[in-house]
């Protein structure tokens, strides 16, 4: 089964480092905060290291 991103919206602080990483993937949206806009938008690999480099570690993988 495939994993996707999400991100816990009320950890988010809205940094934007995600969105940096991959641009597809998360956009910060209208209320400051990243959401996940294209699951599929980047590497299983490209989206990891925006999890490993979120500063408040509130993006997780759930199952598809
Ligand atoms: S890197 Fe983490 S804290 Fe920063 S915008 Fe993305 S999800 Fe939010």
């Amino acid at each position: 089964m495939a994993r996707i991103p999400y991100v816990e919206e009320e950890e988010c602080t809205g940094c934007g480092l995600c969105e940096e990483m991959c641009p597809d993937v998360f956009k910060i949206n209208d209320d400051g905060i990243s959401e996940v806009h294209d699951p599929h938008g980047a590497t299983a690999e490209l989206i990891q290291d925006a999890i490993d480099n979120c500063p408040v570690e509130c993006i997780r993988w759930e199952e598809e």
